[in-house]
């Protein structure tokens, strides 16, 4: 496919994505604009995410931290005007929060405290090495499936983690993270994190984000308070391997 070809399906798709995502956010009475489109880039090439940034887009978002670090970089070399924003999604081990914070900008799969230790850790040391200018945004990341390890805290250990997060000076929490469970009823599923949310502002009034929904369940998601869905397949089609 040629470059001219796949930016129109990449606009085709933006379309469509965005007419979903306008319809949810008005059957659910809220402004078009309370809701962010993050687009997942994961197994799709730095070319790929240079069409995005030409259509508009500024937000992406990668689930593997090795695959990442190399695609932000060529990202930036193929639009060094872009200045998109990086979100990490995916799991993560400690040992690479080292590498995450020097390209992430926001981390919404925070789970446990020795990671939230690590990435702070981290993240001050690429502030003092420059390889960063600001705290890093966090998210903690819910499980909202008891049966399967899909990452994320139980709900009741959201406090917990979230406190920690604050009394550290590197990170900012920012909101929750979660993805409905796979068999389950995806409302059931955003409800509950809505809920989860709201008693986590109680605490902490500058956990806005609630980052939920994706390609099959963006619109239940808005219905539950969404204010960033997380869209992989419907924009950039099905994942494919990319080329070393
Ligand atoms: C891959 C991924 C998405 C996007 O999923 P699609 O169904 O392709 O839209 C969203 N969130 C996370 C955490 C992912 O890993």
């Amino acid at each position: 496919m040629s470059e001219q070809e796949r930016r129109a399906e990449l606009a085709e798709s933006l379309a469509q994505v965005r007419d979903r995502l306008e319809r949810a956010c008005r059957a659910a009475g809220r402004g078009p604009d309370e809701v962010e489109l993050l687009a997942v880039t994961k197994n799709f090439p730095a070319a790929d995410v240079a069409l995005l940034s030409d259509l508009g887009l500024r937000s992406f978002a990668e689930n593997r931290e090795q695959e990442a670090r190399g695609k932000v970089a060529e990202h930036a070399e193929l639009r060094p005007e872009a200045a998109p924003r990086w979100h990490m999604v995916g799991q993560l081990q400690r040992n690479k929060a080292r590498s995450v914070a020097r390209w992430a900008d926001v981390v919404e799969s925070v789970d446990s405290e020795r990671l939230a230790q690590a990435l702070a850790r981290a993240t001050a040391n690429a502030l003092e090495a420059g390889d960063r200018s600001g705290p890093l945004d966090v998210l903690v990341q819910v499980n909202l499936d008891e049966a399967a390890g899909r990452g994320g805290v139980a709900a009741g250990d959201v406090p917990r983690l979230a406190e920690k997060i604050t009394t550290t000076s590197e990170l900012r929490l920012r909101g929750v993270m979660a993805v409905a469970p796979l068999d389950g009823d995806p409302d059931v599923a955003f409800a509950t994190l809505s809920e989860i949310a709201a008693r986590l502002r109680v605490d902490h009034p500058e956990a806005v984000e609630v980052s939920a929904g994706m390609s099959g369940d963006l619109e239940s998601a808005v219905a539950h308070g969404s204010t960033r869905v997380r869209v992989g397949t419907a924009l950039l089609g099905r994942r494919r391997l990319i080329s070393p």
